[in-house]
């Protein structure tokens, strides 16, 4: 028998861009250049309680530079140097879906695609989510929107140190969770 899991807040993490350098349609472990503190703070959100997911666009797919067997044995490798960092990731998703160049075979995924919310639902119907204290990270206006379509805070990183935005994006969200649990608030 499998114990279920026991629910947890998940933070969502763009992929290019916040774990990675966006060098564009990245495919291969060798094109992987880790963002500064990108392992510690997989490492930070494990210990502070969360899942970990992986949310990123992949039109690179659609276009048929690649295929999805290469996403996903990439995703395994960048699993892995996590893994051999102590962090875990617990779950990635892509959207191979691109309105312009897709034949259809991902036309049925078409919200997956960021500002779309898919991935972020999907991943919530399959493991158990804590909305409150959930939020997304990702580098462009589409991840934030797609934070805002499946209801939950988004933040945009500016490439610096993820760690250290991270640990910034806690604290905030600590802060407003106590605004709204202290009993000076309950009136107001
Ligand atoms: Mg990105």
């Amino acid at each position: 028998m499998i114990a279920p899991k026991q629910p947890k807040p998940a933070a969502f993490l763009d992929r290019d861009g916040v774990l990675n350098l966006d060098i564009g349609y990245a495919h291969r472990p060798d094109q992987i250049s880790w963002v500064v503190g990108a392992k510690a703070a997989v490492q930070l959100l494990n210990q502070r309680g969360y899942w970990v997911f992986v949310v990123t666009n992949q039109a690179g797919i659609a276009r048929g530079l690649y295929d999805q067997k290469a996403v996903n044995d990439l995703h395994l490798w960048m699993a892995s140097e996590m893994r051999q960092a102590g962090a875990v990731i617990d779950d990635f998703r892509f959207a191979a879906f691109h309105p312009d160049f897709d034949d259809g075979r991902f036309s049925a995924q078409s919200d997956w695609r960021k500002p779309g919310p898919g991935m972020i639902l999907d991943l919530q119907a399959h493991w158990p989510v804590i909305q409150d204290g959930s939020f997304l990270i990702g580098d462009r206006d589409s991840d934030v929107a797609a934070a805002k379509a499946a209801d939950l805070p988004g933040f945009l990183f500016d490439g610096d140190d993820l760690l250290a935005t991270i640990k910034n994006i806690l604290r905030q969200l600590d802060s407003a969770s106590v605004a709204v649990e202290s009993p000076d608030n309950r009136h107001k």
